[in-house]
């Protein structure tokens, strides 16, 4: 049953959705080839290759690729997907937007956000803000399935695949690159940090939220996340919140200071190996997913524990 992966990759550079929706891939069928797709992707096409359990690099090179439109990206896969049984691409802004556009076309049903795979045509997928488990079994000649990332180990490396080049779909002109608006910023990316220290409404402020929570995500080398509460109070940017409706993350270390645990900013974190909660509330339900929880004032359990972290 061979499969088709979609990369994730910054201009020259794989993703490291990838090497997690790779897992996901091999375990849905094999050979597995991964398609990199871009300006001018032939770097990240080289990390690919060297990904474990790859048995081909598909390159395809061309402005129309650059920016993830969904339009040229599902001529570009319409064209390849025959010799196919399954297409797979992380649950990412440019997975979710390609994907579903390409399983219409084909008349075949998308299968979204997977989180395990139980076999060649049966996937388990949260529903309900995580609360909820759904197996989903597609009868659809292709599986076209998105995959949650953080539910998977990335692949290692030791592969050495060959490369090819394919033509370019061209554009069809249905949709066009108007701009986009990033952060900058030398911290870790939310998505895939390693450490993730997130504030919630206890902060209280703006000026507080970054007094708190910035000296101590700086001393850890962490990545800043917040609760949807945090964020729509201004204390923190849109694009820091995690949840159901922010971002899903799987870091080593989660640390929740001042965020109640509501079932949306779980749906967001508890895959994450280790939860440290601190919380002035012993009843607040981030103790239930909480490896290490601290009943306290966080305005004073922080500045402890920062002094404790600079002594190690
Ligand atoms: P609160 O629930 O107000 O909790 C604040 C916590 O801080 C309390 O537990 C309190 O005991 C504690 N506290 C107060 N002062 C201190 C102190 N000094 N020291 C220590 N602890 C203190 N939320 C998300 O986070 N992400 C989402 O993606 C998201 N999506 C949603 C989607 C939908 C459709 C809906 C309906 C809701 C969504 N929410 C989401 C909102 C969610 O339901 C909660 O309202 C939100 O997560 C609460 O944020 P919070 O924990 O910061 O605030």
């Amino acid at each position: 049953m061979a499969t088709l992966l979609l990369a994730d990759h910054h201009e020259d550079h794989l993703g490291d959705a990838t090497a997690k929706a790779l897992t996901a891939a091999k375990q849905i069928g094999s050979p597995v080839h991964i398609l990199v797709a871009g300006r001018a992707p032939q770097g990240a096409a080289a990390e690919a290759a060297k990904l474990d359990g790859v048995e081909k690099v598909l390159v395809a090179s061309g402005e129309q690729y650059a920016h993830g439109l969904a339009e040229p990206f599902t001529d570009l896969l319409l064209g390849l997907i025959d010799g196919y049984d399954a297409l797979v691409a992380s649950s990412s802004t440019t997975g979710k937007n390609i994907l579903p556009r390409v399983a219409a076309k084909l008349d075949m049903m998308q299968i979204s956000d997977i989180s395990k795979v139980e076999g060649p045509d049966t996937f388990e997928r949260p529903v309900y803000a995580g609360n909820a488990l759904q197996t989903v079994r597609s009868t659809d000649a292709k599986k076209i399935v998105t995959v949650r990332t953080a539910a998977f180990a990335a692949a290692g490396e030791g592969g050495s695949a060959a490369i090819e080049e394919v033509s370019a779909a061209g554009d069809p002109g249905l949709s066009s690159f108007v701009g986009e608006a990033l952060t900058e910023s030398d911290r870790p990316e939310l998505g895939s940090a390693k450490i993730i220290v997130s504030g919630g409404r206890a902060l209280g402020s703006a000026e507080k939220f970054k007094e708190v929570i910035e000296p101590l995500a700086d001393q850890l080398g962490a990545a800043i996340g917040a609760s949807r509460a945090a964020v729509d109070a201004g204390y923190a940017p849109n694009d820091q919140q995690v949840g159901q409706t922010g971002k899903v993350v799987a870091p080593q270390l989660y640390l929740a200071l001042g965020i109640s645990g509501a079932i949306q900013h779980l749906a967001g974190m508890k895959d994450s190996k280790v939860i440290v909660a601190i919380n002035k509330d012993e009843e607040a339900p981030i103790f239930q997913v909480a490896d290490y929880g601290l009943v306290a004032d966080l305005f004073t359990a922080v500045p402890e524990l920062k002094e404790e972290l600079a002594k190690a």
